[in-house]
């Protein structure tokens, strides 16, 4: 199966290879519109653009914080945004040698004649997108695909239409400059075991790599972005370890070794629950062929938006509550966390049923 190579393969190759860098990771702040307006009302802070961009800027123009950071990744209006001093966010990001990102996809649409199970939408001018994206400054791109587990499900056709849809979103961004995210997230939601989380994600990657392949997507300009392998959300929890196992067992046997940087989504884990998971995994005496860090949102973010509370005298605090968790995440990424940055905040379950971004 010959890999696509096309313009950019060099400077895929480099962007991907950059961002994983050890001991750094990514902000997952592509939260649309909506998505955004709910943290916001969270917090009890009205849904206009002045809001998000003082959320943005306080996070991309927190001291130090960026420097366990090799990407972020960004919604369209961000990617265009400046701070209240002028200065494009994505300058703000590229000075700090941080990556700027963008999601290219448009949320998900249920499947005809499932039980809920959807598909991504998004493909509609996606080339012409992505080529805008890169004059932006965007080097790399994110696409969410969603599977659930039920009595029946994943289907078959779920499993199919996803895989299919991220292969092909993979090599449009290929095409035209973005080292695209895979993401693949079998959601947490329900009874099941850690070992039924496992097959079914097992099974994901499986036809995710499969479809890739047949794609000619380039596997060494590319990053995966799964959900961690743990116990259904009304299942009894397991241990750490346990979970650091069954997630790099899953990846070790579906994950090609020419992709250079895992980045795990945290899924409504809470801050604290995502990093020390993460940090088990790198402390795992194994063959690992690539780094395994962060792509959190939710768990990058929670504590330091309720510090926040949308008030100016809080800033400062609200950043060194992301730079604590950004740090703690770094030494994830190494197998050296040692706890101790979970304040009460960063242990509060970020679950929610149905979550939709
Ligand atoms: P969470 O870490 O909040 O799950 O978000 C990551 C993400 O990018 C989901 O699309």
């Amino acid at each position: 199966m010959s890999a696509f190579v096309g313009t950019y393969a060099e400077e895929l190759i480099k962007n991907a290879k950059y961002i994983a860098t050890p001991g750094k990771g990514i902000l997952a702040a592509h939260e649309s519109t909506g998505t955004i307006g709910k943290r916001l009302s969270s917090i009890s802070v009205e849904n206009i653009e002045s809001n998000r961009k003082a959320l943005r800027q306080l996070l991309f123009t927190s001291p130090n914080a960026l420097s366990y950071l090799s990407g972020v990744i960004l919604f369209e209006e961000t990617l265009y945004q400046k701070t209240f001093d002028g200065k494009p966010f994505v300058q703000v990001l590229e000075e700090n040698n941080v990556v700027p990102g963008i999601k290219v996809e448009k949320g998900t649409v249920e499947i005809a004649g499932t039980n809920g199970e959807t598909t991504t939408q998004g493909f509609d001018s996606l080339g012409a997108r992505c080529q805008q994206y890169y004059k932006a400054g965007a080097r790399f791109s994110k696409w969410r695909a969603v599977l659930k587990i039920g009595p029946n499900e994943p289907s078959e056709l779920s499993i199919q239409q996803n895989a299919q849809g991220l292969a092909r979103y993979a090599i449009i961004c290929q095409e035209n400059g973005l080292v695209p995210i895979v993401e693949p997230e079998v959601l947490t939601h329900g009874p099941h075991d850690i070992q039924k989380c496992a097959t079914v994600t097992e099974s994901m990657l499986v036809a995710v790599y499969k479809a890739l392949n047949e794609h000619h997507v380039l596997l060494e300009g590319t990053l995966l972005k799964p959900n961690m392998v743990t116990p259904g959300s009304d299942s009894p929890k397991v241990a750490t370890e346990v979970i650091a196992q069954y997630t790099v067992t899953a990846l070790r046997r579906t994950v090609s070794a020419a992709v250079p940087e895992i980045v795990f989504l945290s899924g409504g884990q809470s801050e604290e629950e995502a990093t020390v998971n993460l940090d088990a995994m790198n402390k795992l005496e194994v063959l690992k062929p690539w780094t395994l860090s962060f792509s959190f949102g939710r768990a990058l973010q929670q504590s330091t938006l309720k510090t926040w509370g949308g008030k100016k005298e809080n800033v400062a605090k609200a950043q060194e509550a992301f730079l604590s968790r950004c740090k703690a995440n770094s030494e994830a990424t190494l197998g050296k966390y040692s706890g101790g940055s979970a304040g009460g905040l960063a242990s509060e379950s970020l679950f929610v049923k149905g979550y939709k971004y």
